[in-house]
Parts: structure tokens; C-alpha cells; sequence
């Protein structure tokens, strides 16, 4: 029998007798950070032993861990099929923000990304998700989805993460301190904003026309920008929640005066925020960073479109955004 991965069930989903158990389990996980059934020592030992039959509790095991420079921390897990996957922890002064992945690779081919170099390996579960928050050594203060996959993609599972570390007799981090990043897949978008879910959305837009995004972006093809952006207008009704656009800044491709204003032309009508994000170099792909001032005056150019700088975290240790997965066994 192979046994089922605790991290990914909800306390009723967990069986245990009598039922007021199943919620002392999920608090052993998710507040106090159990990682063995051993360690629930308020609960009774033939129960524990029944646990440990029935069920996995080390979704990840911390292989390496590297300390940037800047204080950012890259963390290699090995899941129990041997796959690698990476997690990114942030300190600002706002707090500690932990960036995990969904996916062991990614399917989306972003020309700029080294995420999806070697396509997907295959999704996450929930709990594979959650134990990165759990497991990365802090209590952190928001979980951004921006790590490597596609969590569009791994819907469901992206989902019940979003739900089990906001739930408030396990970890209880609150909606809106969660981030999911999409590369722009306007039916999961519309699917998201279906379950109403007050998380911010952060979509990765990088061009304000067809013609420039279709040529980085593959999933352009399928859902260009006016139908990305109908959907972004809907999660907004639906959740109230103002949607942030990721622009990464590549030198001599999409960011010139011109890009800027047209940027500022699209969104203009839309309550949005841009985080621009100067391209951190990939070996092998054939873009450049801008320069130092570039990102500075393209924010200007924006005019009262509110924008922020996203400062490079990481980028001597390979946790910056796009750096992830740059080999396929990583660290
Ligand atoms: N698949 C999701 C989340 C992962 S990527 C998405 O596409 O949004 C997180 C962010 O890093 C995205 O905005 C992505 O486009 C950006 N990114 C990818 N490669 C990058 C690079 N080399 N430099 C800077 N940002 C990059």
C-alpha cells in the first residue's frame, strides 16, 4: 500500500478517531511544525503508530542550502520520487517572504526563463507546496508563488495549497499576504477568480503588444493580451483586489520609450500596480540585462501608473526570478 502525504489533507480529510484528533494532527503540522507523528506527544501512541502505517509526513528533505550575499536563502529539496525542486526566502524589511515552486520544470517555454529549459517533470502536490513553507527554517510572513512552474497549470493543487496555509488551525498565513504568479493563462485566471479568493495576482505581462510578447511568450499565441487582460478585469470584480503586472525589463527588446508608453496606454484604466524586474542574465539565452538606469526611467515613463522596482535578491546563489532550475539537477 503506499501511503498517502499527510501535508496535502484537511483535517476532515484526515482519518483519525476520535474526530476532535484530525484537528490536533493539523495544528501538530502546520503550527507547531511537526516533520514525525513521534513528536504529537499529546496524542495517544496507537494512534501515532496508526498515523505513521496510513501515512508520509517528509515531503521534502532539505538536500543543500545556499546563502546569497544579500541575505537570500536558496533551499534544494529531494522529494520521495527523488525529484529536485528549489525555494527561495527573501528578507525585506516588510518581513520574510518564502517564493515556492509548484512544479518540478515547467511546460510554458518562456524564451528568458530557465524554469522551463527542460520542459515539466511533473506537478506538486499541495503538500509538496505546503512543506516548503513549513519546512524553510522561518515563520514567514508571505508565500509568493513565483518559484518554478506555472501554478495555472497545477490548478487544483495550487489551490488546496492556497487553502491549507491559510487555514486558520494550520499555518493561518491570511489570503492576501499569498501571491500567485501566472504567465498569463486567462481561462485559469477566470477559474481562479471564480472562487473569489482575495490572494494577489501577479501576471507576468512583459510586453504591452501582441507582436513583442508572442515572441518571448509562447502562451501569448493562446491567449493574447486583450483576452489576458479581460480576465485580469474579472478577478478584479471578483475579488476587489488590484492586480499587479510583472515586467521584466530586457535590454533592447521591450524596453524603450515607446514600450513604456504603450504599457501605460493599455493599463492605464485598469486599478494596477507594475513590478518591474530587471532581467537577471540566464547561460545560454540570448538576452541581456538593461542598464543600471534603464528600469529607473522606464518607472518615470509609466507617468501615474503606480510602479515599483523590483530589487535583483539572490542572483550570485541563482535564486533570482528566471534562475531557478538553471540546470536540470540544480545547486
Ligand atoms: N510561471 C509563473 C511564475 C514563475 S516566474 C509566471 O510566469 O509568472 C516568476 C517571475 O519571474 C515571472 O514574472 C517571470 O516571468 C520572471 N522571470 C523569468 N525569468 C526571468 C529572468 N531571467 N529575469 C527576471 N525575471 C524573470
Amino acid at each position: 500500500m503506499t501511503k498517502t502525504n499527510i501535508l496535502s489533507l484537511f483535517p476532515e480529510e484526515i482519518e483519525a478517531e476520535p474526530a476532535y484528533r484530525r484537528k490536533q494532527i493539523f495544528a501538530w503540522i502546520g503550527k507547531r511544525g511537526a516533520r514525525s507523528f513521534d513528536e504529537m506527544t499529546d496524542l495517544p501512541k496507537g494512534l501515532r503508530a496508526e498515523l505513521a502505517e496510513r501515512y508520509t509526513l517528509d515531503a521534502a528533505e532539505e538536500t543543500e542550502r545556499r546563502v546569497s550575499a544579500d541575505g537570500t536563502e536558496k533551499i534544494l529539496w529531494t522529494l520521495s520520487d527523488g525529484e529536485r525542486i528549489e525555494t527561495a526566502l527573501m528578507r525585506y524589511r516588510h518581513g520574510t517572504s518564502v517564493c515556492v515552486s509548484t512544479q518540478a520544470g515547467c511546460r510554458q517555454g518562456c524564451a528568458f526563463c530557465a524554469s522551463g529549459s527542460h520542459g515539466l517533470s511533473r506537478n506538486l502536490s499541495a503538500g509538496e507546496i505546503l512543506a516548503q513553507v513549513l519546512y524553510c527554517g522561518e515563520s514567514v510572513n508571505h508565500a509568493v508563488m513565483m518559484g518554478t512552474g506555472e501554478p495555472l497549470d497545477n490548478f487544483d493543487e495550487s489551490v488546496r495549497f492556497i487553502r491549507l496555509v491559510s487555514h486558520p488551525e494550520g499555518r493561518g498565513l491570511s489570503l492576501r499576504s499569498i501571491s500567485l504568479s501566472t504567465c498569463g493563462d486567462a481561462e485559469g485566471i477566470i477559474k481562479l477568480s471564480e472562487l473569489g479568493l482575495p490572494v494577489t495576482l501577479s501576471v507576468s505581462l512583459h510586453a504591452p503588444d501582441d507582436e513583442t510578447r508572442s515572441r518571448i511568450m509562447p502562451v501569448n499565441r493562446k491567449y493574447p493580451v486583450q483576452t489576458l487582460l479581460a480576465a485580469c478585469k474579472k478577478f478584479f470584480e471578483n475579488t476587489g483586489r488590484r492586480i499587479s503586472f510583472e515586467y521584466v525589463i530586457i535590454d533592447q527588446l521591450n524596453d524603450s520609450p515607446a514600450h513604456a508608453k504603450r504599457l501605460a496606454a493599455l493599463l492605464g484604466k485598469y486599478p494596477a500596480h507594475v513590478n518591474l524586474i530587471p532581467y537577471n542574465p540566464v547561460p545560454g539565452k540570448a538576452f541581456a540585462a538593461p542598464g543600471k538606469e534603464t528600469a529607473l526611467r522606464f518607472a518615470r515613463e509609466l507617468g501615474g501608473i503606480p510602479v515599483t522596482v523590483r530589487r535583483t535578491l539572490g542572483s550570485d546563489i541563482d535564486a533570482a526570478c528566471g534562475q531557478m532550475r538553471s540546470s536540470k539537477n540544480p545547486m
